[in-house]
């Protein structure tokens, strides 16, 4: 351990004022400099754990590996993969050492995942094996519906099923093609360097091929399942997923009333459960469309009500969705947001790289209408004044570093502001929000990302233990489930230790 990583390791947890201005001789300059960085540390997230015997072998481990593999980047950045933009380095981080030990922690929970972008584009194209797939293009988009005969819906073109068309050309083409469609991985640099609105415009039409394959009851059943198996085996235990009011169809073309869809993820879930009797379960947090108009946020409140009240074990409460910069601000639906004070809030705000313009105020209004948590933050590390009340209020702050790297917020990610969150003593938790749409791991890349490169490079086993700790404290479990999550959380934890200290890294 170097004499840094013994300092950041042992600092007591008393708070020191800041009494140093200057130092005129060396002693005083040394014994300064160290009281400024252990007063700076104390701050941070993850200085108020004390490390046990295991937690402290383990850590020496972590933080040599950790050393060894930034050790040549100021030397040579050209080989420093976080100053490049993620696609170009995701596939190399399962390589990591690091990357192995965080990939089998437990991370507690996963606050902010949005349900329909959980899997990867492999996963999606397996689904369009299913039978009863109608394909019709329109222009060169292809839109999709399951049915027991030819829809009945309008296409420019002629619904034909999918197996036809695909066995009409190369296979392996036309499967190469439509799993395109399903990702915004790209690896062209030109592809990559592109703007933020039309990186949206890209997910916006993810979005649009996806949502008729897994709105079909039969494949969204399998399609949740192996949701939270992915979660699970990246060992987390507990999810709050953000949905819309999706109706659930047949092959009959019927539709379910909104509310079946948390009906169905309640009884996947507990079929789940009785396969993974450690795992905790999942809430929802039902969102529109900042794109809605105030009638539209009114409707969706009711029927997020009436949710409330037939399935309060699945709620956690109501937010808005898309893209801030383009959509409406939390501003314009005031009368109906005021209105549903009998529902918590868990706000997306300030996802944008703008300050002063309504998307970056949408952190305002969050904090304003009591938003529980805050999704994304991405500007309040610009306004100290909110994020001084941020911390006050112990709002959590759902910070999402591959999303923003990914949907064109932030490159290097150095620069991304969780590092100001966390040297701030933000109450931070870290999440995916849509892990399938970039292929990234469910928790474990945004975990590795997070600890390698924005956080400070003295942060160990300490921030990673803090934040899994942040996402159950600040879930919308109940006292009862919580508990329980931490107990799981504290027994997968011994067993991380001794699994670490018997691996040959
Ligand atoms: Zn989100």
């Amino acid at each position: 351990m170097t004499r840094a990583q013994k300092m950041h390791a042992y600092i007591p947890i008393t708070v020191l004022w800041l009494t140093v201005i200057s130092a005129r001789t060396l002693d005083d300059y040394e014994r300064n400099k160290t009281s400024l960085l252990e007063q700076e540390a104390i701050v941070s997230v993850g200085a108020g754990l004390r490390l046990s015997e295991d937690e402290l072998q383990v850590n020496n481990i972590l933080m040599t590996l950790k050393d060894e593999e930034n050790k040549n980047s100021i030397a040579n950045p050209e080989n420093y993969n976080f100053t490049k933009h993620y696609f170009t380095y995701r596939d190399q981080i399962e390589k990591s050492r690091v990357y192995q030990i965080i990939k089998r922690m437990p991370k507690g929970a996963a606050l902010h995942v949005h349900s329909t972008f959980v899997l990867d584009e492999e996963y999606m194209l397996s689904l369009t094996y299913e039978d009863h797939l109608y394909g019709c293009y329109v222009g060169t988009d292809l839109k999709l519906r399951f049915s027991d005969g030819v829809p009945q819906r309008p296409c420019p073109t002629n619904w034909t099923l999918l197996s036809e068309l695909r066995n009409a050309t190369d296979v392996e083409q036309f499967d190469s093609e439509l799993k395109k469609r399903f990702t915004l991985y790209c690896r062209d640099q030109k592809d990559i360097d592109t703007d933020i609105n039309a990186v949206w415009n890209h997910f916006d039409s993810i979005h649009s091929i996806t949502k008729p394959l897994i709105t079909y009851r039969p494949v969204r059943e399998k399609y949740i399942y192996e949701s939270l198996k992915r979660f699970y085996d990246d060992n987390v235990m507990y999810i709050e997923m953000r949905s819309g009011f999706h109706r659930l169809y047949e092959l009959d073309g019927s539709e379910y009333d909104p509310t079946f869809l948390v009906r169905l993820h309640m009884d996947v879930t507990k079929r789940f459960i009785e396969d993974h009797p450690d795992f905790i379960g999942i809430k929802f947090i039902l969102t529109k469309h900042r794109s809605a108009n105030i009638k539209d946020i009114q409707e969706a409140v009711s029927v997020a009500r009436k949710i409330k009240t037939e399935y309060p074990h699945m709620f956690a409460g109501f937010d808005l969705v898309g893209q801030e910069d383009v959509g409406r601000p939390l501003s314009e639906f005031l009368p109906a947001l005021l209105d549903a004070n009998d529902m918590d809030f868990f706000f997306h705000a300030g996802e944008t790289n703008w300050l002063g313009m309504q998307s970056d105020e949408n952190l305002i209004d969050a904090i304003l209408l009591g938003t529980k948590r805050i999704g994304h933050g991405y500007a309040l590390a610009k306004h100290p004044v909110l994020m001084s009340l941020v911390k006050k209020k112990d709002i959590a702050v759902e910070v999402n570093v591959i999303s923003n790297a990914v949907l064109a917020l932030s490159r290097d990610v150095r620069n991304h502001p969780l590092a100001i969150f966390l040297s701030f003593g933000l109450p931070v938790v870290l999440s995916s929000d849509d892990p399938g749409v970039w292929g990234a791991a469910p928790l474990s890349h945004d975990f590795y990302v997070a600890f390698m490169a924005v956080a400070n490079q003295h942060s160990d086993l300490r921030l990673l233990k803090q934040l899994a700790i942040n996402s159950i404290r600040y879930s919308a479990l109940e006292n009862r489930r919580k508990t329980r999550l931490f107990k799981v959380f504290n027994k997968r934890w011994s067993e991380f230790l001794k699994e670490v200290l018997a691996m040959s890294l």
